[in-house]
C-alpha cells in the first residue's frame, strides 16, 4: 500500500469548542464565522492572489478529533434518526478511512495584519484547531448540479424547534458589544436541534450545555422548544 504524509497549510480559529452542536454540514448556519491561518511555510500573499473574486472556496481538512480513532464500514446517519445503516462512503460520516473532509464556505475577506495571513470565512462546520490540508476555490459552473439527486439527505434538514432566553442570557448577550450576532448564533445554532437522534425521542425535560467563542451556554429542552437558561464566560 502507498503511504502518503500530508502537513497542514494552516488552521481553522472557530467559535466551536467542542463538535456537539456544530451542525453537520457548512453553511446551515450562517453566523459562524472563522480564521482560516495560515502556517508559517504558507503565511505569504502570494499563496492567496486571487482568491478574494471568489465568493466560495472548498475547505479540505483533517477530522483531527476523531482521526485516531477509527472507523466502520457502516454508520448510522442522524438524518435518518440513528438506527438506520448506510456504508461509511454513502455519508458524509466523521470516522471514515483517511479522516478527510470537505466544506464548501462563504469567503468573507482576506486579511495580513501583524505578520499572519488570514481568510475570514463563514457558514462553517468546523471545530477550533481544525488543521487544513487544502483550499480550493468553489466553482458554481462545474460544482452546482442543479439535477443531482442526495438520497436520504436530499433536502436541507429543518426542525420547528423554537429557542427562547432567560433573562440572565439576555442580559448577558446584551453586554457582549464585540458579538452583535450572539443572540442570532445561538438561536441558529439550536433551531439546528443538535441532540443525538437517541435523545429526541425522549419527552423528559433535559438540559445540555455547548461552548460558543468563550461562552458557555446552558439550555433546557421540553419538546421542540429550547430555553437558554444561563450564560457565563469561561
Ligand atoms: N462538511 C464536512 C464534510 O462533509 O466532510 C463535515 C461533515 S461532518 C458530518 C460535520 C461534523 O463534523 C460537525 O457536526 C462536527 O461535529 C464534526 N467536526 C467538525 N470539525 C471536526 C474536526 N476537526 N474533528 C472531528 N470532527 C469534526
Amino acid at each position: 500500500m502507498d503511504n502518503y504524509t500530508l502537513s497542514p497549510i494552516g488552521h481553522i480559529h472557530s467559535p466551536y469548542k467542542q463538535k456537539f452542536a456544530i451542525p453537520r454540514q457548512p453553511r446551515l448556519v450562517s453566523e459562524a464565522k472563522a480564521e482560516l491561518r495560515f502556517c508559517d511555510e504558507f503565511n505569504r500573499e502570494e499563496f492567496v492572489r486571487g482568491i478574494e473574486a471568489f465568493s466560495h472556496l472548498w475547505i479540505i481538512f483533517r477530522f483531527h478529533e476523531t482521526a485516531e480513532k477509527g472507523y466502520s464500514a457502516l454508520v448510522r446517519p442522524p438524518r435518518l434518526g440513528g438506527n438506520e445503516r448506510k456504508g461509511v462512503f454513502a455519508t458524509r460520516a466523521t470516522f471514515r478511512p483517511n479522516g478527510i473532509g470537505m466544506s464548501a464556505v462563504k469567503l468573507e475577506g482576506v486579511e495580513y495584519k501583524n505578520g499572519q495571513l488570514r481568510l475570514l470565512l463563514s457558514g462553517i462546520d468546523l471545530l477550533d484547531g481544525t488543521p487544513v490540508l487544502d483550499i480550493k476555490p468553489y466553482l458554481p459552473y462545474s460544482d452546482a448540479l442543479t439535477d443531482a439527486s442526495a438520497g436520504f439527505a436530499d433536502t436541507r434538514p429543518e426542525t420547528e424547534m423554537t429557542v427562547t432566553f432567560d433573562e440572565q442570557a439576555e442580559l448577558f448577550i446584551s453586554d457582549q458589544k464585540d458579538y452583535p450576532e450572539l443572540k442570532t448564533f445561538i438561536s441558529n445554532v439550536l433551531k439546528q436541534d443538535p441532540r443525538p437522534a437517541y435523545k429526541k425521542k425522549r419527552d423528559d425535560q433535559q438540559s445540555y450545555g455547548m461552548t460558543l467563542y468563550d461562552f458557555n451556554i446552558r439550555w433546557v429542552v421540553d419538546n421542540t422548544h429550547n430555553h437558554v437558561v444561563e450564560i457565563t464566560k469561561n
